[in-house]
C-alpha cells in the first residue's frame, strides 16, 4: 500500500480500537447490573459472569493494540451516549421478564460487537498490523462464544422465566 494510504488506515485504526475500548466499557457496565439480578437463573448468571471477566480482559487487549501502534492508551473516551439504547434495554431493566429482554439484548449487543472485531480485523491486516489483527481475531472468538451460548439457550432462560412466573401467580391467588 502507498504510504499516505498506509497512514490514514493506520489513524482509522487507531480510532475503531478507541470505539471498541468505549464499547468494552459499556459492556462491562451492562454485564455487571445483569448479573446482579440473576439470582433464580445461575447458570445464565454464571455465563456472564465469565464474560465480565472475558471483558475486561478485552479492554486490556485493546490497551495493548493501542501501545502496538505507539499511541497513547491513558486516555479513553467516553461513549456512553452513542450505546445508551442498548444501556437502557439491558442495563436499566427493571421488569419481571428482565432475564428474557435481558438475553435478547445481551445477544443483540453480541452481534454489535461481532461485526466491530470483524472490520478490527480487516484494518489492522490492512494497515500492516499482524499482531493487532491477531489480538482482535482473540476477542472476536470470545464475542462469538457468548452470542452462540445466548442463543443457544434462550429457549430454556423463556421457559424457566413462564414456569416460575405461573407458579408465583398461583401461589398469589391461593
Ligand atoms: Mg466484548
Ligand atoms: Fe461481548
Amino acid at each position: 500500500m502507498e504510504s499516505k494510504h498506509l497512514e490514514d488506515t493506520q489513524k482509522h485504526l487507531e480510532d475503531w480500537l478507541r470505539d471498541a475500548h468505549a464499547m468494552e466499557k459499556q459492556a462491562e457496565k451492562m454485564l455487571k447490573a445483569q448479573a446482579s439480578r440473576l439470582e433464580h437463573y445461575p447458570q445464565v448468571q454464571q455465563r456472564i459472569e465469565q464474560h465480565i471477566t472475558e471483558t475486561q480482559n478485552q479492554s486490556q487487549k485493546l490497551e495493548q493494540c493501542l501501545t502496538l501502534l505507539g499511541s497513547d492508551s491513558s486516555t479513553f473516551k467516553d461513549m456512553g451516549a452513542q450505546l445508551a439504547a442498548f444501556g437502557q434495554a439491558v442495563g436499566g431493566m427493571m421488569a419481571e421478564d428482565e432475564v428474557v429482554k435481558g438475553s435478547i439484548a445481551s445477544f443483540a449487543f453480541e452481534q454489535f460487537e461481532i461485526a466491530n472485531y470483524k472490520a478490527l480485523v480487516k484494518t489492522a491486516e490492512m494497515a500492516s498490523q499482524p499482531e493487532i489483527a491477531q489480538l482482535c481475531k482473540e476477542i472476536l472468538q470470545e464475542e462469538i462464544a457468548m452470542a452462540d451460548w445466548l442463543s443457544e439457550h434462550l429457549d430454556e432462560t423463556t421457559q424457566a422465566f413462564l414456569e416460575r412466573s405461573a407458579d408465583s401467580d398461583l401461589r398469589s391467588k391461593t
